[in-house]
């Protein structure tokens, strides 16, 4: 009862915390002193904030390894891929279905051919270029890192640098005016030589330069969450292979998983303070958002609409069907999580919280909550994918081209695997986007277009995300019952022999 009360009240104190946090925020930018140019003022204000980011973070990396290597190292190896096939199916499935409705809407609202023209809307930054089979093998790869401590704090992408190869060519019989041509070639080249001191050319040869593509490998900041949950995967598999054996390494990682939600518990009940301050700074610190709305509010007003279908209609009708339970109540217990998705706009982070609302709050099988959660923050994100697709037919329209029926359908696939490959941190998922835009030809750098709203849009999303990956946990838990009555009974047997 007393647990029931202070949960609650944590739930009543973050939103308190949001409501001061937009307040403060709105308060401090009509002060004259406290203008989006003021950095460092804003830096401060986000300090508090920063600590319950830092936090959170801090418990991503104990909490997605004892938690997979934990439940998978418990569960019989057939028992795991049921377990697995469930959960896989059901991203797929809604992740294709929030896709859908993402493409119908903004074909049926057409944002993009409302409002001001393209040139009159602001770009802001510069999009980075990224092919689609580029992104794909850096998501494959990073499936596989090299090294699980750098996997910590860096993972890889391909870089394509432009590398100058300088290729000379001999003529073998020179006539007269491939002499003379050499004869300038050879005047041009002594002059260079002579400045940058490189060997001298023979009049019968002929030096150019020419441009090629020169893709690398390069690492870059950001654990590799990936990298770190498929290893997990395969370690807790192997254990559970081990048996007896293994029954150490099963005793340690549930400890560490145990420990590392006790933090949880702690941290949990900071998160008001950190969620004012990073909502208060961001709103002082944003651009005026009234212009941005008149130039693509109905661009906004799309995504929000396909977000709040899929959040608050197909998910929950999603679960009704396959759990017979009132979905809202689901919904309502993992209030937590979602109010702290909005505030920190990663669905990573949120991940000690999810857990939390699903084990304690939604009573989910533990074995279920810690095998679905982190794989379900890492690659399940409904939102982002429903606004991959939307932005990309947004771009299209504003640059006045018609998708044909390939090209929609293309839009979808790769706002999947768009969606997939989006790391659960702040606007990931808007420099996923360029594998989308690649795709259907679209100009990358349109995504300018964009980005100014992108950071309001990005919590929205987060929380879709997080809400995707609990009705998740709950459906693959209640499809399991069988499963998990026969892994209690084979259990009971072991310990009665014992
Ligand atoms: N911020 C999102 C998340 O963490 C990803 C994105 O759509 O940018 O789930």
């Amino acid at each position: 009862c007393l647990a029931r009360f202070l949960d609650n009240l944590l739930i009543i104190l973050i939103i308190v915390a949001l409501a001061i946090g937009v307040g403060l925020g709105l308060g401090l930018r009509s002060d004259p002193t406290w203008q989006p140019t003021e950095k460092r003022k804003i830096f401060y204000l986000r300090f508090p904030g920063d600590l319950l980011m830092n936090m959170l973070k801090m418990l991503i990396l104990p909490l997605i390894i004892s938690s997979l290597v934990s439940s998978l190292a418990s569960l019989d190896t057939r028992a795991s891929g049921r377990l697995g096939v469930r959960a896989v199916v059901y991203y797929l499935t809604t992740t294709l279905a929030a896709v859908i409705e993402g493409i119908i809407l903004v074909l049926a609202i057409q944002p993009g051919t409302r409002g001001k023209s393209k040139d009159q809307i602001e770009r802001s930054g510069k999009a980075r270029e990224t092919q689609p089979l580029d992104a794909l093998f850096d998501l494959i790869r990073n499936c596989f890192p090299d090294n699980l401590v750098s996997a910590c704090f860096e993972k890889q992408g391909t870089e394509v640098k432009k590398l100058k190869i300088h290729v000379t060519t001999t003529t073998v019989a020179p006539t007269l005016t491939n002499v003379t041509e050499n004869m300038t070639n050879f005047a041009t080249t002594a002059a260079a030589s002579v400045m940058n001191m490189t060997t001298i050319e023979t009049p019968t040869t002929t030096a150019a330069y020419i441009e090629v593509d020169d893709p690398q490998i390069v690492t870059s900041s950001g654990m590799n969450i990936l990298g770190l949950v498929v290893f997990s995967i395969f370690f807790g598999i192997t254990i559970a292979k081990m048996g007896k054996d293994g029954k150490p390494l099963l005793d340690f990682f549930e400890s560490l998983h145990n420990a590392t939600m006790k933090l949880v518990m702690l941290v949990i009940w900071y998160s008001p303070i950190g969620i004012l301050f990073l909502v208060a700074a961001k709103l002082v610190e944003m651009d005026d958002i009234s212009t941005i709305f008149e130039q693509i509010g109905f661009y906004f007003l799309t995504v929000m609409a396909g977000l709040f279908i899929h959040g608050f209609i197909v998910l929950p009708l999603v679960y009704l069907i396959a759990v017979r339970r009132n979905p809202y109540v689901f919904m309502y217990n993992m209030l937590k999580a979602l109010l702290t998705a909005w505030g920190t706009a990663s669905s990573s982070a949120t991940l000690p919280i999810t857990m939390e609302c699903l084990e304690f709050r939604n009573n989910i099988d533990k074995r279920i909550t810690k095998f679905v959660a982190p794989i379900g923050a890492t690659v399940n994100m409904d939102g982002t994918a429903l606004y991959e697709a939307v932005a990309a037919i947004f771009i299209a329209q504003v640059n006045g081209i018609g998708l044909n029926i390939g090209q929609v359908i293309t839009v979808s696939l790769t706002s999947t695997a768009a969606a997939i490959g989006a790391a659960g941190v702040p606007q990931a998922g808007l420099v996923t986007m360029a594998i989308v835009l690649t795709a259907v030809d679209l100009p990358i750098d349109d995504i300018t277009l964009i980005i100014a709203i992108d950071w309001l849009l990005d919590r929205f999303r987060t929380a879709i995300n997080v809400l995707g990956d609990a009705y998740g946990a709950g459906i693959v838990h209640h499809l399991s019952q069988d499963d998990l009555r026969r892994m209690d009974e084979i259990e009971a047997a072991d310990a009665a022999k014992a």
